[in-house]
């Protein structure tokens, strides 16, 4: 047996991730194997580690918010060459069943994942690639998932130039939300956030005010900084459903409330119909993740300062302790990096 071998988190439990020696995944015709430089601990994973996310379960190789260097292309590759320098998206939908052929390629039925990235190498297909631009490092194009997770749900919340937007949360994901929403033109930004390292993260970023929820009257602070007319356009970020009921209440009227969290089976909430619908005429909008962010991202991720996310770029062997980091709530962003010298001086 000749079989080539990685260093690999391997998530065997909930909540443990053993950093084992495991065979290098395998290469498809369409597929491209990638020197892991960069992987993001997204929150999704930090929440998906716990077990308790019923979709994805261990055994398994977590991580999907990385960048690197393609080092193998499978033979029917035409699109990269070795030595290319890359960010990925994890999933790659097939084009061919009903949802991709009405545009809906993110709820594809035959949906392809690329193998997790907490690894010193990663496979995804070619499809999933996009070229890191000279100039930007491996640290900063990492940060291409999550961005263009932002823009989309920035996207389905109607930001306007010129009108109010407010995100309920603080994480990573929530504080790219607020940068796109001011870049886009939004006035006031406002992050509505318990905890004070996150509303002084989102000041830092271009936040024009920041509520504590636990100390603050959000309803009433909201109808002082807007004159009584509410947010136009809101995020509800954490995944809490009392928080609908809050982004109704502090909506404009004909607002828009994009729902950007992770909600579990059988997750309610309640809404005042009246309220919506004859008092505010409001619209609320749900987003996950679309296949067609990723090259405007990419175009887009220079104009954002990713690196004040970051909190800290850790060694893969330290996985277990720098999810436990991420998991406690004050993180925003640890970065995984499975080699030990330099990504930039790779070639
Ligand atoms: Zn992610
Ligand atoms: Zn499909």
């Amino acid at each position: 047996m000749n079989e080539k071998m990685m260093k690999a988190g391997y998530w065997d439990a909930p909540n443990h991730m053993e950093v084992i020696q495991i065979p290098q995944p395998e290469l498809g015709p369409e597929d491209v194997k990638v020197k892991v430089a960069y992987c993001g601990i997204c929150e999704n994973d930090a929440w998906m580690s716990t077990g308790e996310f019923f979709e994805v379960q261990p055994p398994r190789v977590l991580g999907h918010e990385f960048s690197g260097m393609i080092v193998e292309t499978g033979s029917a590759v035409t699109e990269y060459k070795v030595g290319d320098r890359v960010a990925c998206n994890m999933q790659v939908f097939c084009g061919k069943c009903w949802a991709c052929h009405n545009g809906f390629e993110h709820f594809c039925r035959h949906i392809v994942q690329a193998t997790g990235a907490f690894a010193e190498y990663a496979v995804v297909s070619e499809k999933a690639c996009e070229h890191i631009p000279d100039g930007m490092s491996y640290l900063h194009a990492s940060f291409l998932e999550l961005t263009s997770a932002a823009i989309y749900s920035v996207e389905r919340a109607e930001v306007k130039t010129g009108r109010g937007m407010a995100v309920i949360g603080g994480g990573s994901k929530a504080q790219l939300e607020l940068v796109i929403g001011r870049q886009k033109g939004a006035y006031p930004v406002i992050c509505i956030e318990p905890s004070e390292v996150k509303r002084k993260k989102a000041l830092e970023l271009g936040a024009d005010y920041v509520i504590d929820p636990t100390t603050e009257d959000v309803r009433e602070v909201v109808k002082c900084i807007t004159n009584g007319h509410g947010m136009d356009n809101i995020i509800e970020s954490p995944g809490d459903p009392k928080n609908i009921t809050l982004a109704c209440d502090i909506a404009a009227t004909c607002a828009t409330i994009n729902l950007a969290a992770n909600y579990l089976p059988g997750t309610t909430c309640t809404l005042d119909l009246w309220q919506l619908r004859a008092l505010k005429q409001l619209r609320i909008h749900t987003s996950i993740q679309s296949p067609y962010m990723f090259q405007r991202a990419m175009t887009y991720l220079p104009r954002v300062d990713v690196e004040k996310l970051v909190t800290a770029i850790r060694p893969l062997d330290e996985l277990n302790e720098a999810f436990a980091q991420q998991r406690d709530h004050e993180e925003f962003k640890i970065v995984i990096k499975p080699w030990d010298d330099d990504p930039e001086t790779w070639k």
